[in-house]
This record gives structure tokens, sequence and C-alpha cells, in this order.
């Protein structure tokens, strides 16, 4: 079920729990501001997500209140994570779910890094 967005920041979602260490993740890179991980269900050959390090629920959360120290080093940490991959040269597609109607489904901001293969041209993805 996606979630919504503007729900406060519950400390018991499964990125949390990854990020506190309680539950495994195939770790790809960490830092001050991020962690990367594996997809448990890829939908791509290389299919990663990158999490901030911070306690926010969604994009819009971290952009209306992380530092920009946190959302520089996040920004950063993605871009690192698919130059890390390989992806660069053959390219890639970076995804943000949001909210209800984005159908975000876990309640921390996580970036997906889709690359591995080539993909079709986003108007269809839009259009749901
Ligand atoms: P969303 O739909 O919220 O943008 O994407 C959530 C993503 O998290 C999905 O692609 C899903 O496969 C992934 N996911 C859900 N639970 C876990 C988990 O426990 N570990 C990992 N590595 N990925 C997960």
């Amino acid at each position: 079920m996606p979630i919504d967005a503007t729900q406060p920041y519950d400390d018991s979602n499964i990125f949390a729990r990854i990020l506190r260490g309680e539950l495994p993740c195939r770790k790809v890179h960490e830092d001050e501001f991020a962690l990367a991980f594996h997809d448990i269900n890829p939908q791509a050959p290389v299919h990663l997500l990158v999490i901030p390090k911070g306690a926010y629920v969604s994009w819009d959360d971290f952009t209306a209140k992380a530092s920009d120290a946190e959302v520089a080093g996040f920004m950063r940490a993605v871009g690192q994570v698919a130059r890390e991959a390989g992806l660069v040269a053959p390219g890639y597609r970076l995804l943000a779910n949001t909210g209800g109607h984005g159908h975000q489904e876990v309640p921390h901001l996580h970036v997906h890094i889709f690359g591995g293969r080539q993909f079709r041209e986003m108007v269809p993805l839009v259009r749901g």
C-alpha cells in the first residue's frame, strides 16, 4: 500500500531498521549522509536504493527539512553510487516515488537507481 507522504516519520520502517543494523542488506556504499544497497526485488539488472542517514519520510520531507549539508551529501552519494556501479557510460535512471500517487511504499526517502539495460521512454511509465 502506498504511504501518505505527509505522515510523521515512523522509526519502525524497514529502511530505518536496515540503517540501525537490525535487518541485513547487500550494501554497496555508506558514508556520513547515505547508505546504498541492492533492492530486494530488482526490476532491472542493476537496481540500487540510496537512502539518507537522517529520518525523512519522503523526497518532500527531505527537501523541506534537511540541512544543506545533508542534501548535498545525499545527492553526491547518489551520483557516486551510480558511478561506482559503472552506470555512467551506459546510462541509468533515477526514481524517487513520493506519497500516494507516486506509489511510495517504504516511508523513508529512497532514490532508486536502475541500470544495466535499455529503458523505454518515460511517457508510458508516467501514464501508469
Ligand atoms: P517504493 O515503492 O517505496 O518506491 O520502493 C520500495 C522498494 O523497496 C521496492 O523496490 C522494494 O523491492 C524495496 N524493498 C522493500 N523491502 C526491502 C528490504 O527489506 N530490503 C531491500 N533491500 N529492499 C526492500
